[in-house]
């Protein structure tokens, strides 16, 4: 059985960002860089006001500065997308607006506030915008300054520089597409619900659980169904994730009769590289290759599946997607509840972790930690990490948690 650490070192281990692709630039948001982008061009690519009010040179307003007004003649008006056709001279001023280019020989943009308003003539009543209210040409970036590195996950913003900068099409890294195999004779799909209903069947929820990880981790889930507990049915749908990028199946890969996956795989040529963890839920965890593809053998547990999905999955998938933060960030939390453990294996309890006013964070269990009840699943934010070296660890006590979503980072009242 391998430590954890160990288990998510040997996975990360054989995984390797996907190939690059050309997307539009709307679709590359919450994808990576897959190369280095250069401005083509220069940010803003001429001086511009920031105000709306006249373009003067400093020196015709100096006596304003000592408290006299100074009246400028207005030979002409600047809006954003015009240019002046000539240069401030002496004693004159241009009204200008807000993202207007800044007229040659003019230093400085008086608001509008400052003046009388004029249209033919304007009387400068204040200096306090001299030498100011101009961004200059350049202010943002140079032709040639580098606007994202490759490996840059593109957020708003970047989309937004980008566009600044011509930038329609840019190459990032591919989503990788997970073939998804739920087995297990007791399961069906939905369409399929009547045979629940009379409790001969269960759904497969890891088939929806599966795609939903998938999905929140940037990958393209393929859902290949259900196969049965039979060495051809495995056989069959192995063959058909060939072409994916990650192949997940779910179930029979422990030690019951029935659990064939592991020989399915090897019989296919697969090379297993190892299994189980030292974990719980989750500890009976395969993985492999095959044909080059990796391959996460989850237990059919709907909370084990999971819980292994968010510790080995959602990193390899990231990392296949080029970003270097692959892992979910932990938090330290004060227990508002004493917690027992069972086995001497690393346990993820679910949990759920809140922040108190003076910041502190509190965990509390969300209820019945077996590894079939999804529920208590459901209504969690973050996994507590209890290492199994005591059987309980005390109220009050503090442990890390493994944050599974946004919540920490949310609230239901504004606050600034
Ligand atoms: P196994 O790994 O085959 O021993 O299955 C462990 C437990 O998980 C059993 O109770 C199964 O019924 C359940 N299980 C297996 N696969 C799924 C699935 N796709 N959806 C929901 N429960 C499942
Ligand atoms: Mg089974």
């Amino acid at each position: 059985m391998l430590r954890v650490e160990e288990a998510s070192d040997r996975i990360l281990a054989e995984i390797r960002p996907l190939a690059a692709e050309a997307i539009p630039l709307r679709a590359a948001l919450g994808r990576v860089c897959a190369e280095d982008i250069l401005a083509t061009v220069t940010m803003p690519p001429w001086s511009n006001s920031s105000m709306d009010g006249y373009a003067v040179r400093s020196a015709d307003i100096t006596p304003v500065m000592k408290g006299e007004p100074v009246t400028l003649r207005v030979v002409g008006t600047i809006a954003a997308g015009e240019f002046a056709p000539k240069a401030l001279k002496r004693g004159q001023a241009m009204r200008i607006m807000t993202g207007a280019p800044v007229p040659g020989g003019a230093d400085s943009v008086i608001r509008k506030e400052d003046t009388d308003g004029g249209e033919q003539k304007v009387e400068i009543r204040e200096a306090r915008d001299v030498w100011k209210n101009i961004r200059p040409a350049g202010e943002d970036y140079h032709s040639g300054d580098l606007l994202a590195k490759r490996g840059t996950p593109v957020k708003p913003a970047l989309v937004g520089v980008l566009a600044s900068s011509g930038v329609g099409t840019l190459r990032v890294f591919r989503r990788p597409r997970v073939a998804i195999i739920s087995s297990g004779n007791e399961l069906v799909d939905i369409d399929a619900f009547d045979e629940v209903v009379a409790s001969r069947r269960i759904v497969s929820s890891n088939s929806y659980t599966l795609d939903a990880l998938t999905r929140v981790a940037g990958g393209e889930p393929i859902d290949l169904g259900i196969a049965a507990d039979t060495r051809a049915s495995l056989r069959r749908k192995l063959e058909q994730a060939g072409d994916s990028d990650l192949i997940l199946t779910s179930a029979g890969v422990s030690v019951g009769d029935l659990d064939h996956t592991r020989d399915v795989f090897a019989a296919l040529g697969g090379k297993q590289l190892f299994w189980k963890v030292k974990m719980r839920p989750g500890a009976p965890l395969a993985f492999g290759t095959l044909n080059g593809v990796p391959w996460l053998g989850l237990s059919g547990n709907p909370v084990s599946a999971m819980v292994s999905f968010e510790l080995f999955v959602r990193p390899a998938l990231r990392k296949m997607q080029g970003h270097a933060a692959v892992f979910r960030r932990t938090v330290t939390v004060t227990l508002e509840e004493e917690v027992k453990i069972a086995a001497k294996l690393t346990h993820f309890l679910r949990a759920y972790v809140t922040r108190k006013e003076d910041g502190t964070l509190t965990a509390r269990l969300t209820g019945l930690q077996s590894s079939g009840a999804l529920t208590s699943m459901a209504r969690a934010n973050a996994l507590l990490i209890v290492p199994g070296t005591s059987p309980k660890v005390a109220k009050g006590a503090e442990l890390k948690a493994l944050m599974l979503d946004q919540s920490l980072e949310e609230t239901s009242a504004f606050s600034l």
